[in-house]
């Protein structure tokens, strides 16, 4: 018997895989399956529970405006929080019959013949669909860094993506390696517990504070009984964000205030002038990402903890040797040190037309039409795909465009029963032309290191704009901007110049 063909497979089932489904659900498009590695869905907010994980961006915002929440607890939710509520997402619309759980994609290839995408997994059973949305996340992997003697480090070793909560930190001496966002929330919630924390810095971040305040009941009611309040809550919260990207995203007087914010944030809270000096950044606001904590300086003050900022030379047996020759003696390291950002496309092979590879064709740098298509790998959609990172404004903002955007190829595909839909290349290329040029002007590209740069410079990660920019784009699906092929004819039923 010939293997099922879906109608469209998804990949993963973090917030954008699960929002993925919702659409299609609800655009008509139900025979589909989600593919999801992982035993429960939830993606990050699944995998990051480390102490104080929680969001950044306020989750009235950082949720999807079409699965309002009127119960979060707070303006910044802790991870668990969020995990539930894309576990409830799941229920309330009734996606469990479509996921198939503790499957991990190895593999997809797109048979031209038939215009189906082959999936391959790692238990063998391959699925085939006629469309595929890959949600296989932003961030989806992490691992030790590569730091000299690694390997020779005796003591325990934590990394912050993957939290070992066995591990008890009561009366141990601890290292974190890694200031950024992961690190600012988890070195106030460890100096409650070590008995000494060492924070190892290799270059400070700009840190704003974080107003976080418990929801009162009386919000949380009027959100569940006027949905409207909840929606202008959200909206003020928007445009908020899309005001800071005149500050973050290009180089302003506005991003002057933004640096003399955080530098008053910095003096309110750190009294020592030389501690101050050595949390300053020499990098314009915006460059790297902003980060969001009114606990990190005091953390880094208390008695039990201390910062360095000497350049680690290498690990020890015994922990870790600085630059100045000072060897620290630790019995666990918590390297929170990011994630292998996959700027140059998915963790694994994806072959398109005529045995094309993404990989080699990405390797120096990935790039797609509006984020969401690649040219010679048809009825294909990315999701966070190339140049779709808000520096400014919550993820999920950009990921409801790319979902519509989606629903209207998918449809347009099944609809007019095509066999493939692909976009043009000339099209894509004018489109990364002007993306590329547009991100020229931008602070990402002002020269400090961070993780959106590939080693040779190159920015596939960032959209150089406003979000509302990036939503018309997405909102605006043109058919001509597509070679479409009709199913029994390998003739292009529009390819218009
Ligand atoms: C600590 C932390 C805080 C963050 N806070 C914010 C914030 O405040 N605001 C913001 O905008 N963004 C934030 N982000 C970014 C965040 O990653 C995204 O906002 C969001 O989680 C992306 O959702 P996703 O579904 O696209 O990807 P993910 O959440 O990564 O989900 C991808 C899913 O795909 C699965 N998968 C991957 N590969 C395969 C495979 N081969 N086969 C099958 N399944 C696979 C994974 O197991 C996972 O479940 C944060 C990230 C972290 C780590």
């Amino acid at each position: 018997m010939p293997a099922r063909v879906y109608d469209t497979l998804i990949v993963g089932a973090g917030f954008t895989g699960i929002g993925a489904a919702i659409k299609l659900t609800q655009a008509g498009v139900d025979d589909i399956v989600i593919l999801e590695r992982d035993e429960r869905v939830g993606g990050t907010w699944r995998d990051t529970t480390y102490p104080g994980a929680a969001c950044d961006i306020p989750s009235l915002l950082y949720s999807f405006s079409f699965v309002p929440n009127p119960t979060w607890s707070r303006a910044y939710p802790p991870a668990e929080e969020i995990r539930r509520h894309i576990e409830a997402m799941v229920d309330r619309y009734g996606l469990r019959r479509h996921l198939r759980l503790g499957v991990e994609l190895t593999g997809l290839t797109f048979d031209e013949a038939e215009g189906v995408w082959i999936a391959n997994t790692k238990g063998r059973k391959r699925f085939r669909a006629r469309t595929v949305v890959l949600a296989s996340g932003p961030l989806p992997d992490s691992s030790f860094p590569d730091i000299r003697g690694i390997d020779s480090y005796q003591g325990h070793k934590i990394h912050s993506a993957r939290w070992d909560h066995d591990y008890d930190f009561t009366g141990k001496r601890v290292a974190v390696i890694g200031t950024g966002a992961s690190a600012v929330q988890i070195v106030p919630e460890l100096v409650k517990q070590a008995e000494f924390v060492k924070v190892f810095q290799r270059t400070p971040g700009w840190v704003l504070p974080r107003l976080d305040i418990a929801m009162p009941p009386i919000a949380q009611e009027l959100f569940a009984n006027v949905p409207a309040v909840q929606q202008l809550a959200r909206e003020a919260l928007f445009w908020g964000h899309e005001a800071s990207a005149t500050a973050l995203v290009w180089h302003t007087p506005l991003t002057s205030l933004v640096a003399r914010l955080g530098k008053a944030h910095l003096r309110m809270q750190v009294k020592d002038p030389w501690l101050r000096r050595q949390l300053t950044p020499d990098f314009a606001p915006g460059c790297k990402r902003m980060l969001i904590s009114s606990d990190y300086y005091p953390a880094l003050q208390r008695d039990n903890c201390k910062l360095i900022a000497w350049p680690i030379a290498t690990l020890s047996p015994a922990g870790i040797r600085t630059s100045d020759g000072v060897e620290h003696h630790l019995d666990c390291i918590v390297f929170a040190t990011g994630y292998d950002v996959h700027l140059t496309g998915p963790p694994f092979p994806v072959t398109g037309l005529g045995g094309r590879s993404l990989a080699e064709e990405w390797a120096h740098g990935a790039q797609a039409y509006k984020s969401i298509n690649a040219h010679g790998y048809p009825n294909l959609f990315f999701m966070t795909g190339p140049n779709s990172g808000p520096g400014h404004n919550s993820l999920l903002v950009y990921v409801e465009g790319q979902l519509d955007y989606a629903v209207k190829g998918i449809t347009t595909i099944l609809g007019n029963d095509l066999r493939y839909l692909d976009v043009r290349e000339d099209v894509q290329r004018r489109y990364n032309d002007r993306i590329q040029a547009r991100l020229a002007k931008t602070t990402w590209m002002s020269g400090c290191r961070s993780w959106y740069l590939t080693a040779d410079g190159f920015n596939a990660a960032m959209y150089p704009g406003f979000a509302t920019q990036y939503l018309r784009q997405m909102r605006d699906f043109r058919f001509g901007d597509y070679e479409a092929i009709e199913r029994d004819a390998r003739r292009a039923v529009y390819a218009s110049g």
